[in-house]
């Protein structure tokens, strides 16, 4: 059985839904890594998208099942640096929605809170706990793999290969097939401005 999740950011002007997702078909993770946690600091949004170890729960699943349905315009994209990942959100109210690679990877991993409905049913338990290090507290501290384990390096690659051979990168929502480009151009964070961010998780990284 699948389930159709709704996609919204938090003042509801961009939407969309992930089609068509089951716990077969979407990994469910938590990651701590410090990217992960400096794209909630860039958009002032660490309470509700970090866990007290600032672990960021995503679903990684093809980009075949998102749909953007309404207030697309709203659409922003950052890259932390120069080859850093594609960091999607919603400029309208700063609600992180999505991390995707370039246009080439048939993957697209979406953000708690931006996607609604997650449960066991609908897209299965949390599978995996990685980048532990980067953690507030340690890796044990807060029950992750200190990196990522290899056989689920190894697990992910090889459903990248299956998707990329069916063609689904050619149908990701957030890049243009013909072109490859983004939809919306990235906006690299200057040198000053990551300085910053980084900062503000410092600071967060040695309180309480
Ligand atoms: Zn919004
Ligand atoms: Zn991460």
């Amino acid at each position: 059985m699948t389930h159709d999740l709704e996609v919204s950011c938090r003042c509801g002007k961009l939407r969309g839904v992930a089609r068509g997702v089951s716990p077969s078909l979407v990994n469910r993770a938590v990651c701590y890594c410090d990217d992960c946690q400096l794209f909630a600091f860039y958009l002032g949004d660490t309470d509700e998208v970090l866990d007290k170890f600032g672990g960021s729960e995503i679903c990684q699943m093809s980009p075949t099942h998102l749909e953007i349905t309404d207030g697309a315009e709203n659409l922003a994209c950052v890259r932390l640096r120069p080859k850093g990942l594609y960091r999607w959100y919603a400029g309208c109210c700063n609600t992180p929605l999505a991390n995707t690679l370039t246009s080439a990877v048939p993957f697209v991993g979406l953000i708690r809170p931006g996607i609604k409905g997650v449960s066991e049913a609908s897209v299965g338990p949390v599978r995996m706990r990685i980048h532990g290090r980067h953690a507030k507290g340690g890796a044990q501290a807060a029950g992750a793999h200190p990196k990522a384990p290899l056989s689920a390096a190894f697990g992910i690659l090889l459903k990248l290969l299956r998707r990329r051979f069916a063609g689904e990168h050619k149908r990701h929502p957030l890049f243009d097939p013909e072109s490859g480009r983004a939809i919306v151009k990235p906006r690299v964070l200057e040198a000053k401005e990551l300085a910053e961010v980084e900062q503000a998780r410092e600071r967060w990284l040695h309180t309480g």
